[in-house]
């Protein structure tokens, strides 16, 4: 089979494609081969391509052909990390590959693809019908609209179940979606999400297309004696895996935040469906518990509580005696509770009684806290959450994921620091693998950056200190020449929101002649104005240093303003305690880690074979005398490197064209 399955897969990426326009890359073809032998041995491959390789449809080619010559036809999973991504590889790459193949007679049908995910981006019939006619009633004028686009959700069709393509708030998506999916629904037969539900269980579907969070909730849940959220696969691939980690750092993290216990007292104390009696001693329960709540938060919470820190921060904690106190109080009070909905308000209390346990369960992990990491967090609204994450969760997802007898590729543009991929493996748990297993392939970007990049590195930037007034003002009068330099074209990347907001507000009225865009959280539109401007300059932070493509001319230079070493967190404080010599552990964890992020973000400069950059590192780590060059020079790919600014006017001029600085 391998020997056949590969001549074919050579003849498609060499006689094939070429004839629909798509020129032949050995690399391409190379990776394809790869991924391909990988799946037919059952390894765990690690497939590092840089931009402009062409991974999808070296997968996507390797996944078809594996299936064609399987005995056993079965899906393929495929999971990104973002929706674009999914969004490319279902308009573009399946169906252009699918129609190829069919045309040359190597598929007899066209390959066939779902997409899954969780169900809050998901239409629930009985709540669009519900929240469809309570706006109806109010008979408001500025509801058309809202009517119109939830009109448009109803009907057969299962494509409009997607809320992700629908124009509405996310409050409105929040009370229309399936998350309460209740399982006496009486509309169960005839709801669409149940039917789309079944249709993807079905054998025959080539790709299961997916995110990172959905196929870990899939693992997590067969481990809890749940049902598969996917039908029988024989391979897997994860793209832009060098997200993986956070997926999983978040799908196995529990979160107990402030309000749910107070959500759950008022659920409680409105479920006037007791006696006065039950309903005296729920009231006591309540207090007590709310009591033990309160000094439990305000001890753990201590650090944090205030206005001094920021939305994010995050400080460990160890469960002591005196929080193991409270957590048991409350426990002991919400099992009480619990009993006494059952005993007088029964299934009209269900879901008190449902609340309850779900609380207690959490509230058992923070009394077992020995095997995890435990920290609070202040939340979005100033309130804060008490979080825990296993401290073994490299052999969790070794033993959920990769221990398994299928065979599964990683891939991303950035995994390895210069084909080493050991940050990547110990973070991932594929270390716990046998080496028999594991293949690693590195294949680099097949553009130009010798002729058509530069690095730029000032020798007079001091060294990054927020604080220290002198700097700022040096930053900001560089990043103003660079500016100019450049004629606009620029996207600046910061590794904290307040730093760029500083610069940013700090040079609003000293640009003239290019358009500021500043990018804050979730304001992906910033993204697509600074591509139409044409010339502009787009300040944001690590969001837009992955994952964005930002092609041709409007982004001819990319500032890193600072080297985007990891921010300290509580997982990271664990894994610094691992360590006897704090050297050591910056060489294994935080060098590695800083330089894989400068990778993904210089990513963004090149995009295409035409594409021409000016790539600037302002920190002073990378100068010279800078503690870090010699490693971030090795890190990124080969291009002349400089520390005067006209050498950077110089190359814009050279490689531009006269419409470059018409705009
Ligand atoms: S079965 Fe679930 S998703 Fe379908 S209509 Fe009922 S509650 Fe909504």
């Amino acid at each position: 089979m391998a020997k056949k399955a590969e001549e074919l897969l050579c003849y498609i990426f060499e006689e094939i494609l070429p004839e629909h326009g798509m020129s032949l890359r050995e690399n391409q073809k190379e990776l394809s081969l790869e991924m391909l032998r990988a799946l037919i041995e059952n390894k765990l491959a690690l497939c590092e391509a840089e931009v402009g390789t062409g991974k999808t449809h070296a997968y996507i080619l390797a996944l078809t052909i594996y299936n064609l010559y399987a005995k056993t036809k079965a899906s393929a999973v495929i999971s990104t990390s973002t929706i674009a991504l999914q969004k490319a590889l279902t308009e573009e790459y399946i169906p252009q590959i699918s129609n190829i193949l069919l045309e040359h007679k190597i598929i007899e049908k066209p390959l066939t693809f779902v997409i899954r995910k969780g169900k809050k981006h998901y239409v629930c019939d009985t709540r669009l019908r519900t929240y469809e006619s309570s706006i109806k009633n109010l008979d408001r004028e500025l509801d058309q609209k809202l009517l119109i686009e939830l009109k448009r959700l109803t009907g057969e069709n299962e494509n409009l179940l997607d809320l992700d393509n629908a124009i509405l708030t996310p409050y409105v998506k929040g009370r229309i979606n399936v998350l309460q999916c209740r399982e006496s629904c009486p509309y169960a037969v005839l709801c669409r999400f149940m039917n789309f539900k079944k249709k993807c269980m079905l054998s025959g579907i080539d790709f299961q297309i997916t995110n990172h969070n959905f196929i870990l909730a899939d693992l997590i849940g067969r481990k809890q004696g749940r049902k598969p959220l996917f039908p029988a696969y024989h391979a897997i691939v994860l793209d832009e895996s060098h997200k993986l980690v956070d997926a999983a750092r978040q799908m196995y993290s529990t979160f107990l935040e402030e309000q749910e216990l107070e959500r759950l007292l008022a659920l409680a104390n409105g479920n006037r469906v007791m006696g006065v009696r039950s309903m005296e001693r729920l009231e006591q329960l309540s207090s007590h518990i709310l009591k033990n709540s309160e000094l439990l938060f305000e001890r753990l919470g201590y650090g944090l509580s205030g206005n001094h820190t920021r939305e994010g921060s995050r400080e460990s904690f160890t469960v002591g005696l005196i929080e193991q106190i409270y957590i048991k109080n409350i426990i002991y009070g919400l099992e009480q509770m619990a009993l006494l909905c059952k005993e007088d308000g029964g299934n009209r209390t269900r879901n008190v009684q449902r609340g309850c346990q779900n609380l207690i369960d959490k509230y058992n992990i923070f009394l077992n806290s020995n095997y995890f990491i435990c920290w609070m967090e202040k939340r979005e609204n100033g309130r804060l959450a008490m979080c825990v994450i296993p401290m073994e969760l490299e052999r969790i997802l070794y033993e959920d994921i990769w221990n398994r007898a299928i065979p599964s590729i990683l891939t991303s543009g950035t995994m390895s620091v210069r084909g080493d991929f050991t940050h990547f493996r110990r973070n991932t748990g594929i270390n716990f693998a046998p080496d028999r297993r594991i293949m690693e392939t590195s294949k680099e970007s097949p553009f130009d950056y010798k002729n058509h990049g530069m690095l730029y590195i000032p020798e007079r930037m001091p060294f990054p200190n927020i604080r220290d007034g002198k700097y700022m003002e040096i930053l900001m009068e560089e990043i103003k020449k660079i500016i100019n330099a450049t004629h606009g074209h620029t996207l600046i990347l910061f590794t904290s929101y307040w730093l760029m907001e500083r610069v940013f507000y700090g040079l609003k009225e000293e640009i003239s002649g290019y358009p500021l865009f500043m990018m804050g959280k979730g304001r992906l539109d910033v993204i697509s104005n600074f591509r139409k401007s044409g010339n502009g300059v787009l300040f944001a932070s690590d969001s837009a240093g992955e994952g964005i493509d930002l092609a041709g001319d409007i982004l001819s230079s990319l500032i890193v303003v600072k080297l985007p070493f990891p921010v300290p967190d509580p997982v990271m404080e664990y894994q610094s305690r691992q360590y006897d010599d704090f050297e050591l552990y910056k060489q294994d964890i935080i060098i590695p880690a800083m330089l894989i992020k400068l990778r993904q973000w210089m990513g963004r400069g090149i995009r295409r074979e035409s594409d021409s950059a000016v790539f600037t590192i302002l920190d002073s780590r990378a100068s010279l005398c800078g503690k870090y060059r010699e490693e971030i020079l090795n890190a990124l790919p080969s291009m002349p490197v400089t520390d005067r600014l006209v050498d950077v006017a110089d190359f814009i001029i050279r490689k531009k064209a006269d419409s470059y600085f018409e705009e």
